[in-house]
């Protein structure tokens, strides 16, 4: 029997993967996504995967209960990955209720509606190394959390109301605590893509000069397309439980501009300090990044570093995409993109 999938943030960079994967291995892909006067026929990252004619799309919003019970009980899918969410940590100090409405209160919802309308449902929820923020690095499953966002702390809830309806109701519910993880697809408000697609417009002489905010905030960066392998083996894993998937190293934003540059033929080096510290490309002695305050958090995760061993010994995952092929492929797509005036995500 063909295996049905409800993928929530179908357009977004972990559900275009997800939804490419599964495709693959022959389910039948639900993608949910909510309204948008925006809205095409096209959904681009879908599209650039190749895959925008094998999904069914369907109207969903996370903070509607009525528009969820209805998908759930109508499509009653074997698997529900719950990828939706305000995923962007600057934008939750912005809009901390809608953050929390979402991302704490719409797993909830979810999981609610499977309980009662689709019981054999397995669940999916997309938790985060966010939830860490502050906790002593190396981070896995049994650190104590300390998120230092609303985004973090929303995310929070939606982790524990997952464990606790695995525990309470006996649910097929994981969750899988991500470090940060990009691609081509990634938005552009993330610091990697900021960067990938920064410095392809300089290289092209379309830009001079850029900005980033705090330059030693250090991250476990993995790439997304396997990352959705591993959410696809929690949520079909026997004894289903959550795990941390990470690629147990850590980067600055300094070396992730650093290696760009010099797949661009730059030679980035780094003059002052705090807000007066410049990013310079010694080939034409020119200053192409700048720091501006407007990009500092409230409060910073200064250091996330994961460590995936339980999920390699149970699940066998394994990351394929080091560091080094991760910003490559970041700014080969971007430039590509820049240079053919193609930039449609
Ligand atoms: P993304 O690209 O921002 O995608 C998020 C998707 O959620 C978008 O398609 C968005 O729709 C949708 N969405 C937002 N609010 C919604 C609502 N109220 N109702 C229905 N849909 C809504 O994020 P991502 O990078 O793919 O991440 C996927 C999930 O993993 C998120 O939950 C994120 O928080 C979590 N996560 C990501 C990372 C990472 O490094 N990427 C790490 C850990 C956890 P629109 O397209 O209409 O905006
Ligand atoms: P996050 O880990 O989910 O917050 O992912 P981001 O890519 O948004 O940010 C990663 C880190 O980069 C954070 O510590 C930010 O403070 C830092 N950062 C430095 N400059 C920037 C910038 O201009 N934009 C973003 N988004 N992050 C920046």
């Amino acid at each position: 029997m063909q295996k049905v999938a409800l993928i929530t943030g179908i357009c977004g960079q972990d559900g275009s993967y997800l939804a490419k994967l599964l495709v693959d291995k022959g389910y039948r892909v639900i993608g949910a996504l909510r309204r948008s006067s925006r809205q095409s026929a096209v959904i681009p990252r879908l599209e650039y995967l190749g895959i925008s004619d094998y999904i069914e799309l369907i109207d969903f919003e996370l903070s509607e209960f009525s528009n969820i019970v209805r998908v759930v009980q109508t499509e009653k899918p074997h698997e529900v990955y719950n990828l939706a969410a305000q995923s962007f940590v600057g934008t939750s100090w912005e809009q901390p209720l809608t953050t929390t409405d979402v991302n704490a209160n719409g797993v909830l919802r979810l999981l609610e509606a499977i309980r009662t309308f689709s019981p054999d449902t397995r669940f999916y929820q997309a938790s985060t190394s966010e939830m860490f923020g502050a906790a002593e690095a190396p981070q896995h499953e049994n650190t104590p959390f300390y998120p230092r966002s609303p985004y973090g702390v929303a995310k929070l809830f939606g982790h524990w109301i997952t464990k606790n309806y695995r525990e309470s109701f006996g649910m097929k519910a994981c969750s899988g605590i991500l470090f940060n993880h990009e691609s081509p697809l990634r938005g552009q408000e993330f610091v990697t893509r900021k960067i990938s697609l920064a410095m392809s417009n300089i290289a092209q002489g379309k830009q001079d000069v850029w900005e980033l905010g705090n330059l030693d905030a250090k991250r476990d960066w993995g790439f997304a397309g396997d990352y959705v392998e591993g959410m696809w083996r929690m949520i079909n894993a026997e004894n289903m439980d959550d795990y941390v998937l990470a690629t147990g190293e850590t980067h600055s934003i300094r070396d992730f501009a650093r290696l760009a540059g010099e797949y661009l033929n730059m030679d980035l080096v780094w003059e002052g300090e705090g807000i007066d510290e410049k990013g310079i490309d010694r080939k034409t002695g020119k200053t192409v990044i700048q720091v501006n305050p407007r990009f500092y958090r409230p409060a910073e995760v200064h250091l996330l570093l994961g460590d995936p061993a339980r999920a390699e010994a149970e699940l066998g995952w394994r990351r394929g995409v080091d560091f080094p092929a991760l910003v490559e492929m970041m700014v080969r797509r971007d430039f590509d993109a820049v240079k053919a005036d193609r930039l449609t995500f």
